[in-house]
């Protein structure tokens, strides 16, 4: 699926907008959130532009496996065996960048649920 050319992530994917990229790979990218939630707060994202989680799962299965491992692999870079991993869909849960990205977040304890 191509960019899409009003999206902040595949800008960011792309290199047009500044992001701290922590890890690449073939089908995916993973980047600092500019708004931390915890110590560890990294957006893992498919290159290509899928609006959402369902989306991509239906649409590319390979790189939604990629973004899980993705994830495993920076929470391990980082020193942590504890993670969570969210994906919103939908705004109002929260969704508020329609390219689909899971939450990597780290480093401090956590309630559940989620507010
Ligand atoms: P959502 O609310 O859609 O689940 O998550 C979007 C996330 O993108 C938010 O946590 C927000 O802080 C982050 N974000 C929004 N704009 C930017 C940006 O320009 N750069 C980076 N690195 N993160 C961003």
């Amino acid at each position: 699926m191509a960019a899409a050319s009003d999206c902040l992530f595949c800008k960011i994917v792309a290199g047009d907008i500044p992001a701290e990229v922590v890890h690449v790979t073939e089908h995916a990218v993973a980047f600092r959130d500019i708004n931390a939630q915890a110590p560890t707060h990294v957006l893992v994202v498919p290159r290509a532009h899928y609006r959402n989680a369902a989306e991509l799962a239906h649409g590319d299965p390979e790189a939604t496996a990629e973004l899980l491992r993705v994830a495993a692999a920076v929470a391990e870079a980082e020193g942590h065996e504890d993670y969570r991993l969210v994906f919103n869909t939908g705004e109002s849960v929260g969704q508020s960048v329609f390219h689909t990205h899971v939450h990597l977040l780290a480093g401090r304890a956590m309630t559940w649920p989620p507010g």
